[in-house]
């Protein structure tokens, strides 16, 4: 019966594989080395297509133990805090951009922290250097390193 049809309307170059309609070329699509008509090539198309990035998050953000483990990486390496709150809040998904916004707040602390060690740190210096120079007009303080 098909071969009937051809003979007769020559233009019918294909036969829908999904419908089995046939096709002339101005409205033949093919997707996979198939032939499709206009209205099945949408529908084909749109199970054919990749799922987009913003519908499947690629990153999905730790939960329990490790989202404490990774608060606390945070806190004590602000850096990683940065990377991770950038790669996250750049998330279409909500749970996600949540922990990246987490990730600045603990980046924030980390660098408050940082700060006061930094600061700590100078102060003792300060003090240490006070003391050595205590040590040179004849103070006792730090003796065993001479
Ligand atoms: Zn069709």
């Amino acid at each position: 019966m098909a071969k009937t049809i051809k003979n007769k309307k020559t233009e019918h170059t294909a036969a829908c594989v999904s419908c089995g309609m046939l096709i002339n070329e101005s409205q033949q699509k093919i997707i996979n080395h198939k032939h499709y008509c206009k209205y099945c090539a949408p529908e084909i198309q749109e199970i054919l297509k990749p799922p987009t990035s913003a519908a499947l998050p690629l990153f999905v953000a730790p939960v329990g133990v490790l989202r404490v483990l990774t608060y606390i990486v945070c806190i004590f390496s602000p850096l990683i805090g940065f990377v991770l709150g950038m790669l996250y809040i750049s998330q279409a998904d909500q749970e996600n951009k949540k922990f990246g916004k987490k990730c600045f707040i603990f980046m924030g602390i980390g660098i408050a922290f940082w700060g006061i060690v930094f600061i700590v740190n100078a102060f003792f210096d300060l003090m240490l250097l006070g003391s050595k120079a205590a040590g040179m007009f004849g103070f006792k303080i730090g003796e065993g390193y001479y």
